[in-house]
């Protein structure tokens, strides 16, 4: 399957910001904007858990999808803090970020703990949008691809071409995120094509090609369209920058006509 058939996405991640008032307001004015057009590139919206059922009633009747940032693998329990794929999807999620570097980094997630809540995901109908990506030091010692493979077999452990088939993935690599370095197209590009490679392995060409893998790190109007332009690089995961609704519309646009 060429680029050109895999649905292009822009995701916004919100991280820690926004409150339901503050997501009602981003969001009206992305509709104000006309950004989001159907037939255009599919949007995402990750909210923070309070902010998502604002987000849900706001987004309706308009092409955006929304997401909870991290689950946790059971469905139910003693587990304070924590919610589950089943509440978030009752909450009108569709998408769920899973094995993002802040929760790897800060909060201790472990590959195994990915990969339950890749499962926990599935299991509650919703869409994982899978983080993978390599620390500064791990690739000025070329262990990228080592981690990258070793990241991505962890994730899909286990699972069906059917099952990656309902998953997305994002190659964040750790030294860009929020740091202002983008990675160069190129380095985007050898990622995505690697990555693409370890799905080709375990899941066959087929699944490989419909595999919708997306870049985060540092986006920004300015770079996007040249990461775009990469055969394999379908589509963007947003932080900073997709806290400003004019800015973020920049970047939907910029999506729409790649
Ligand atoms: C992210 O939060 O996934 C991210 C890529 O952040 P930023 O765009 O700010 O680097």
């Amino acid at each position: 399957m060429a680029k050109n058939q895999r649905h292009l996405t822009m995701v916004a991640n919100w991280k820690m910001h926004k409150t339901g008032a503050e997501a009602t307001a981003f969001l009206a004015r992305l509709r104000e904007l006309g950004a989001v057009k159907a037939g255009g590139c599919f949007v995402v919206v990750a909210a923070p858990f309070p902010a998502l059922t604002a987000a849900v009633e706001a987004a309706r009747g308009m092409d955006v999808a929304i997401a909870g940032q991290n689950l946790h693998w059971e469905s139910e329990g003693a587990f304070t803090g924590e919610v589950s794929g089943a509440m978030l999807a009752a909450a009108g999620c569709t998408h769920v970020i899973v094995g993002h570097s802040e929760r790897r980094h800060l909060f201790g997630e472990t590959d195994e703990m990915v990969h339950k809540k890749v499962r926990a995901a599935l299991a509650a109908g919703l869409t994982p949008i899978v983080c993978v990506g390599e620390t500064e030091q791990q690739r000025a010692e070329n262990e990228t691809e080592l981690i990258l493979r070793y990241q991505f077999e962890r994730a899909f452990w286990g699972m069906s071409a059917e099952d990656l088939r309902r998953c997305v993935l994002a190659y964040e690599p750790v030294w860009a995120i929020g740091t202002g370095n983008t990675a160069t197209p190129a380095i985007a590009e050898g990622a995505h094509r690697f990555l693409r490679r370890c799905a080709t392995d375990i899941f066959g060409a087929e699944a490989a090609a419909g595999f919708t893998i997306l870049y985060g790190g540092s986006i920004k109007p300015g770079n996007l369209r040249a990461l775009l332009e990469q055969p394999d690089v379908d589509g963007g995961l947003v932080g900073g920058a997709s806290l400003d609704a004019d800015a973020f519309a920049t970047l939907v646009r910029a999506g729409n006509s790649n």
